[in-house]
């Protein structure tokens, strides 16, 4: 059967078929991209009567025809438009994405509903991924429904009730004292050993695919248009580089025509290397030495998703910005004061960004901003 899609790796542009499960690029070790063929009549499938998920894109996903997703229902999640949140910030048109009502509480969810579909379709039996917190949750529970084992990596400071929530849904959770890379080298090693599927941001390229309905979800609530601008809490980047993925996609395929939107990345200061790196004009980022922030899923020192990242932000005209731990706070709770949004920290980040942003004239107040809040605030609650 001829294949719907292939891989070509994002830095060598070397390509390979899409059979098995692949990791990295095995040139040069970068991530690969889904590449479909062109396929006019792709479209959304009617949105079923029992309810709205990201399988509404299958069309733009790596399924074939008989395969089944294991899927919990992610997606579908609300744009909500923000005036009251807006006036406060100075901008006419704010919208939040709004992906903590998604199941496991983040948006990680889209992500490994993608991820953990394949992989099932490739006969494992036995996944592994290193997290900083969300992405382990939607593990534990996607392998749970697939009715396949997780072993996650979490670093000793993730909150607690995370680490609770992993176990609850019957993971094998081992705790690592360090940052989510060395999380990432525990998985690999693990997955080498043990002939496990490796679930690492970027490592594979499926999470990307998931995450990619967020772009393509925020184009159809603007009905079929784009916004004016993006802006993305920052981690390992799948989220940034997955929207952008989306918005070329649909414009590749004319099902929109406006002009792409710019791209912003938020971080927090004490673990920015991509806002760093995109100051000094870079095209990867350098390690940051310690990263610490309460926004737990932007503690990523070293992502390999750096160059991915960093050419979305000058392709698309955008920027990337680092906000403290104090406007991160007040960033979620602005959320839930004016919105009753029920932030997660990263998604303060998000805000707290887009308020610097506009300070700074990179936003005006009449572009249309969509405002990414990746996560439900009540995850980081002890
Ligand atoms: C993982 C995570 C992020 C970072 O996302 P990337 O797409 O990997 O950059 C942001 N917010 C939350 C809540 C997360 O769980």
């Amino acid at each position: 059967m001829a294949e719907l899609w292939t891989l070509e790796c994002s830095a060598c542009g070397g390509t390979r078929d899409a059979q098995g499960f692949p990791t990295v690029c095995e040139q040069c070790g970068q991530p690969y991209l889904v590449r479909y063929p062109e396929w006019p009549e792709r479209r959304p499938s009617a949105p079923p009567e029992t309810g709205w998920s990201m399988w509404r894109y299958s069309a733009w996903l790596p399924l074939r025809h008989g395969e089944t997703p294991v899927t919990l229902g992610e997606g579908g999640t609300p744009l909500r438009e923000s005036t009251r949140l807006g006036r406060r910030y100075g901008l006419d048109r704010l919208f939040v994405k709004d992906e903590g009502p998604n199941p496991t509480g983040s948006f990680k969810a889209r992500g490994l509903s993608m991820a953990v579909t394949r992989a099932v379709c490739a006969g494992a039996r036995e996944l592994a991924v290193p997290t900083a917190g969300n992405a382990g949750v939607a593990t534990a529970a996607y392998a749970r429904c697939a009715g396949v084992t997780a072993r996650v990596f979490a670093p000793a400071t993730t909150p607690s009730k995370i680490l609770s929530e992993i176990r609850r849904y019957g993971a094998e959770l081992v705790i690592i004292d360090g940052h989510i890379g060395d999380c990432g080298r525990a998985a690999r090693s693990y997955a080498a050993e043990r002939g496990a599927v490796d679930l690492s941001t970027l490592r594979e390229p499926y999470r990307l695919e998931g995450k990619k309905t967020l772009g393509l979800e925020i184009a159809e609530q603007l009905g079929w248009h784009f916004p004016d601008a993006v802006v993305y809490p920052a981690g390992g980047g799948t989220g940034l580089i997955g929207i952008w993925k989306a918005f070329q996609e649909l414009r590749a395929s004319r099902w929109v025509t406006d002009e792409l939107p710019r791209m912003f990345a938020v971080q927090a200061e004490g673990c920015a290397p991509i806002v760093r790196a995109f100051r000094e004009g870079l095209d990867r980022c350098t390690p940051w030495p310690e990263p610490h922030t309460i926004a737990a899923g932007l503690r990523v020192p070293a992502p390999l998703g750096d160059r991915l990242m960093l050419r979305v932000l000058r392709d698309s005209g955008g920027a990337a910005v680092a906000v403290s731990d104090a406007a991160i706070i007040e960033g979620a709770s602005d959320a839930l004061d004016h919105e009753e949004i029920d932030a997660a920290p990263e998604g303060g980040a998000a805000l707290a960004g887009a308020r610097i942003l506009r300070e700074h004239g990179l936003l005006a107040a009449g572009d249309r901003v969509v405002v990414c809040n990746t996560g439900a605030g009540w995850l980081y609650r002890a």
